[in-house]
């Protein structure tokens, strides 16, 4: 074949990371241990318009990380859909903690609602009705309360601990994934009467929409992070037709204001966020100015994405340069399959 007539690919226009300019890690503690971790290590990737964050959690894979990619580069290259919102209901966190710190918590956090874990360990129910009602105490009556159990029970215990959960709480806003798979969330919603919430189903599933299909929730939890960005999840949440809450993925100031882009463009906004988690790390790479904190309950959705200063992101650089090493390589694998994939 003659040389003339040969189409060479070129790599540079098709490797995702050519895009970026140039990248930090950060490794921040967290103030309390949650989801298991103590510290929350990612990447700032810096493009043509602005960082992006990239921080699959440990247990993801390299396949897994790829729509954390894809959302990272959306962050550094993109505009976000217009917001039709200036302002995000949020609601507080309240982990497996006892009741005075439970009641302690919502009393301070500001927020109408409150998230309380329950499930934790086995046998932990008398622990979750004491919590739950220490914090329907805190709340008053008007208050929502909605409890998750992390895919922990089985349809039989799911649906006798919603029901004394749904007494103790004096009524629940809904339930986020009482058990693990999409045949369960179905069968249990169709017993018990407090709305069923979507969330390992749908941010670890291969197929986001089988949820609806299968009429297993009442409410879709959505992050843009695992679902590949803020254009894409705004998509799945349309696809649903389920009413969404947008919940973070314990990113910094930076990844955060992606989430919050999200919950500013959805066209409804039934149920407060689960937006309110900044304070949950211990130091942010954006500047408290600009840094996204709820204030009485509500994120204010910013004019323009907050940026993160230098001499923030220096100060919270892992101290060993295996972590940054281990972030590089994470990176380089990540973004070679996501090259391949489009
Ligand atoms: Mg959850």
């Amino acid at each position: 074949m003659p040389f003339g007539s040969t189409e060479f690919p070129l790599s540079d226009k098709t490797d995702p990371l050519a895009v970026v300019e140039s990248v930090r890690v950060y490794s921040i503690p967290m103030r309390t241990r949650f989801r298991g971790i103590t510290v929350r290590e990612g990447m700032l990737l810096r493009g043509p318009s602005g960082w992006g964050e990239f921080c699959p959690f440990e247990d993801y894979g390299d396949a897994a990380s790829v729509p954390w990619l894809a959302a990272a580069l959306e962050q550094c290259t993109n505009d976000w859909p217009t917001p039709v919102r200036r302002r995000i209901p949020v609601n507080c966190t309240v982990p497996a903690v006892d009741p005075d710190t439970a009641h302690d918590i919502v009393s301070r956090s500001g927020c109408d609602t409150a998230k309380v874990k329950v499930a934790d360990h086995p046998g932990s129910l008398g622990e979750d009705q004491v919590r739950v009602e220490a914090v329907r105490d805190a709340l008053g009556p008007d208050g929502a309360i909605r409890v998750d159990a992390n895919a922990a029970w089985d349809v039989d215990t799911a649906v006798r601990h919603i029901r004394v959960l749904d007494r103790s709480a004096g009524g629940l806003e809904y339930v986020e994934q009482p058990c693990p798979t999409v045949d369960e969330l179905a069968q249990v919603r169709r017993r018990v009467d407090v709305r069923i919430a979507a969330d390992e189903s749908i941010r670890r599933a291969d197929d986001p929409l089988r949820v609806a299909r299968a009429e297993a929730a009442d409410v879709a939890v959505i992050k843009c992070t695992p679902l590949g960005g803020v254009r894409r999840a705004l998509r799945i949440a349309e696809d649903s037709g389920l009413p969404c809450v947008v919940s973070s993925a314990l990113e910094t100031s930076v990844g955060l204001a992606a989430e919050v882009a999200l919950a500013a463009a959805l066209p409804e906004l039934p149920f407060a966020c689960g937006l309110g988690t900044l304070s949950l790390l211990n130091g942010d790479v954006v500047g408290s100015a600009s840094a996204l904190k709820p204030v009485d309950g509500f994120v204010t959705v910013p004019s323009a994405p907050p940026q993160p200063e230098s001499s923030l992101m220096e100060a919270h650089a892992p101290t060993d340069p295996v972590t940054a090493a281990r972030w590089l390589a994470r990176l380089s694998r990540v973004g070679a399959l996501l090259g391949a994939r489009s």
